[in-house]
């Protein structure tokens, strides 16, 4: 396989393999290759001090083939425009596999929004929509939360946005506080949208949830949310990590004690460790060792979950990776030289385009009020996702057992397939023999 450096030619690799497999004409290709729009911009921020600073800023509008343009906004010091440009591709195939009415898009500003003031997160928030205002709209494209931005932020933006326009715009923008537009449910989609495919994923496989051993990396929003309903359902998660490190116990972690512990002393590892200074008798009593973030990858387990950062796992450590199942909560945690190596032993990856997408799902939920004016019940946001989440697994599983592929091969071709039907429909494709994809016969152009 070729070497893959940014996240677009990661994305690439994949998108060439999925284009090969569907044997696309030159003209079908050609949408897949490059976003239809990347908007670039410098914003201007004055500082607490009275000082100026300038951030580079990110709008990438991917493909909205199937419907608006949709994507989180990502605060990171290392958001860079091919990093943007591959979530707004990964958000467009995730959008096909779910069979939401949405295309693909990401933005992100370059900054460090820890050192940054409150005053100055919003200003900046603000100076981002201003930037941007023309191409975004409920109709056009619709952003959201990502890494390091909440749902303050995008309040604030929503503001923004109906100052500028004067208009009423609930649908601009999703991932909103619940007194503002927000959806009830959309802060554990993510994680519960995960959970029923794993739940089915389990009973098909055959397994019991009291003998699966669960370990995860990430203790945020999808992580922690995700070992909550885990243990609740009776599987022994044995592993929990956060940036500054892991614990791991045989005899499975209580997620609620842990909860407890990272609030009282910041990190999952606080109750033990002071630095690299740890109370071996208080882990010998609670029988559990810390661990890194690299060995927590490597324990012996049924199930490992991803759910912090990107590229964790490589050609470097598949190899010892132990687990049997591998289940994508974080955005691109698998590097395509790792998923081979990883298919070689035999290991199931159930991909982030399917995994992570309750949180898009439940965005689809709350433009969808906003447009409407109506308010949902808990209830009926859970069911609805459920209900989404396991069509979209059979579809991809469906398309395992016909074709022989890896789930996340089998995502792609499914998301792909979605957005060139929509290409052809909309008249932007004109080859006549074009689509049939179905009837072009079955190529095995996947490694
Ligand atoms: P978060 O910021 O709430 O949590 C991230 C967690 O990862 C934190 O516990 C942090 O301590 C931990 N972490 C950071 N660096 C780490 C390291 N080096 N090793 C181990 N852990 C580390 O973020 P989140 O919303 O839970 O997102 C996590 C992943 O899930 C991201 O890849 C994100 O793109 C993806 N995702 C999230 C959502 C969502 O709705 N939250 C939706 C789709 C995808």
């Amino acid at each position: 396989m070729a070497h893959t450096s940014t996240p677009y030619e990661r994305f690439k690799t994949l998108l060439e393999e999925t284009m090969n497999h569907l044997k696309l004409t030159l003209e079908e290709r050609k949408p897949f290759l490059e976003p239809q729009h990347i908007h670039r911009k410098e914003l201007t921020l004055t500082r607490d001090d009275g000082s100026s600073a300038t951030f580079p800023a990110f709008r990438v509008q991917y493909n909205n083939a199937r419907g608006p343009y949709k994507g989180g906004i990502r605060y990171h010091p290392l958001a860079d425009e091919d990093e943007v440009k591959a979530l707004a591709a990964l958000m467009a195939i995730k959008t096909a596999v779910v069979g939401i009415p949405f295309g693909g898009a990401k933005g992100g500003i370059q900054c460090d929004p820890k050192a940054l003031s409150k005053r100055e997160l919003q200003d900046l928030s603000r100076a981002y929509v201003r930037a941007f205002k023309d191409h975004l709209s409920p109709d056009i494209d619709v952003p959201a939360p990502d890494v390091n931005t909440n749902p303050d932020i995008m309040a604030w933006m929503r503001d923004e946005y109906e100052k500028i326009t004067r208009t009423y715009a609930p649908a601009l923008i999703t991932g909103k506080p619940l007194s503002y537009g927000g959806s009830l449910g959309r802060d554990t989609a993510t994680a519960r949208g995960g959970f029923f495919i794993l739940q089915e994923f389990v009973n098909l496989e055959g397994k019991d949830a009291d003998d699966l051993r669960v370990v995860i990396q990430g203790f945020g929003n999808a992580g922690a949310n995700m070992a909550h309903l885990l243990h609740n359902a009776g599987y022994t998660v044995i592993g929990l990590s956060d940036s500054h490190g892991g614990i791991y116990s045989e005899e499975g972690l209580d997620p609620v004690r842990i909860e407890k512990y990272k609030h009282r002393t910041g990190s999952i590892t606080g109750e033990y460790c002071e630095g690299s200074v740890c109370d071996i008798d208080k882990m010998k009593m609670d029988n559990v060792r810390t661990v890194t973030n690299e060995e927590l990858l490597e324990l012996p387990c049924d199930i490992l979950i991803p759910a912090a950062l990107d590229n964790v796992i490589t050609e470097k450590n598949a190899g010892r990776i132990r687990a049997k199942y591998i289940l994508e909560l974080a955005n691109g945690p698998t590097t395509p030289e790792a998923d081979a190596a990883l298919r070689k032993k035999g290991v199931t990856l159930i991909p982030d385009v399917l995994m992570n997408a309750g949180g898009v799902t439940v965005s689809y939920f709350e433009w969808t009020q906003g447009r409407s004016g109506e308010q949902w019940t808990a209830e009926y946001v859970d069911n609805e996702l459920k209900r989404i989440m396991l069509d979209a697994f059979r579809a991809v599983r469906k398309e395992v057992s016909r074709s022989g592929l890896t789930y996340r091969q089998a995502a792609f071709v499914l998301g792909v397939r979605r957005m060139l039907e929509a290409m052809h429909a909309r008249g932007w494709i004109s080859d006549a023999t074009a689509i049939a994809a179905g009837s072009r016969g079955r190529r095995r152009s996947f490694r």
